[in-house]
């Protein structure tokens, strides 16, 4: 039975209490909006973009954005994808967002690598780490283009596990600086030319997201990215699934204790990090002479000269 009423249980929290379907998106809400107070993710008068990417958790965190703060006129919600050309997966996701935006008359900017950088990422996968080039890639678009929208912060559906794999690929790649930038909400004062990112769904594992989000209707069939097998993080995944399903409850100690020691990491990043300075090349913000956006262009680019 229900932990707080007497209905059927649709879902067992980590502390072993059962909830219904009502309580559980009752529990869901307040922990979002709790966040979002705690952490002051939100100002009186923010406008937001939320990147979205057609997935369970960027259309949730868009979902309750805009129906928390709908009836708020001086806070405005709008959604912003970056489609990197990946057929028979990003083309299905962007169908279902331009619904779903409709729907809920939710603004929606879609930006393609084909129109900013001249390729799809399936055509400059080949010999590379899809990932890799990817997650530059599709940074820079977000931030760049979040600036041109005039936004003043950039929402993403980062979960608590994400954060964990985060904060473990960091450890075990030695990056105390990127470490530093993790959290519900990023640095604003690393440079100017950054939009600061928000986390609402940060306290929030993966199975809670999947499960409020089929309660809810907002996606009704799970779709993957066909190269997220190959990446590093989805390994630390599996081995943190693993670890989570034998002792319960580590993806939260370990973002728990993150969490403890982040101020401490922001104010050694703030007297040693590195300066973040402009690109020689585009202009973006970045802590090298090239950003990596410019480094992963030049590199393809070169590529397709030699061919
Ligand atoms: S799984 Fe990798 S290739 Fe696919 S969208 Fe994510 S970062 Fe890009
Ligand atoms: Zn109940
Ligand atoms: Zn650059």
């Amino acid at each position: 039975m229900c932990h707080a009423c007497d209905k059927k249980p649709v879902y067992k929290l980590i502390s072993g209490e059962s909830l219904c379907k009502s309580c559980f998106l009752d529990y869901f809400e307040k922990k979002v909006r709790k966040t979002l107070r705690v952490y002051k993710l939100v100002d009186k008068e923010d406008s937001i973009a939320v990147a979205v990417s057609g997935g369970k958790d960027s259309l949730t965190v868009l979902d309750l954005l805009h129906s928390i703060y709908k009836e708020n006129k001086k806070i405005k919600i709008q959604g912003l994808l970056i489609d990197e050309g990946i057929d028979g997966y990003r083309d299905q996701c962007l169908e279902s967002t331009k619904k779903f935006c409709e729907e809920r008359n939710i603004s929606l900017t879609v930006v393609s690598y084909e129109e900013a950088f001249g390729f799809k990422l399936d055509n400059v996968v080949e010999g590379r780490k899809p990932c890799s080039v990817c997650g530059v890639l599709r940074r820079n678009l977000l931030n760049s283009h979040a600036r041109k929208l005039g936004v003043k912060k950039l929402a993403t559906g980062h979960n608590l596990d994400d954060e964990a794999q985060t904060i473990l690929m960091n450890q075990f790649r030695r990056n105390v600086e990127a470490s530093a930038r993790l959290g519900p909400i990023t640095a604003s004062e690393a440079h100017e030319g950054f939009v600061p990112r928000i986390k609402p769904l940060y306290f929030l594992s993966e199975k809670e997201i999947m499960t409020y989000a089929f309660l809810k209707g907002i996606v009704r069939e799970f779709n993957e990215c066909p190269y997220n097998k190959e990446s590093y993080r989805n390994q630390i995944r599996e081995m943190l699934n693993q670890f989570e399903e034998l002792y319960p409850g580590t993806k939260h100690s370990i973002v728990s204790s993150f969490l403890e020691i982040l101020p401490a990491l922001k104010v050694k990043e703030k007297k040693e990090g590195t300066v973040i300075q402009k690109c020689l090349q585009c202009g973006e913000p970045c802590s090298q002479e090239i950003c990596q956006t410019c480094v992963v262009l030049n590199e393809i680019k070169s590529s397709q000269h030699s061919l």
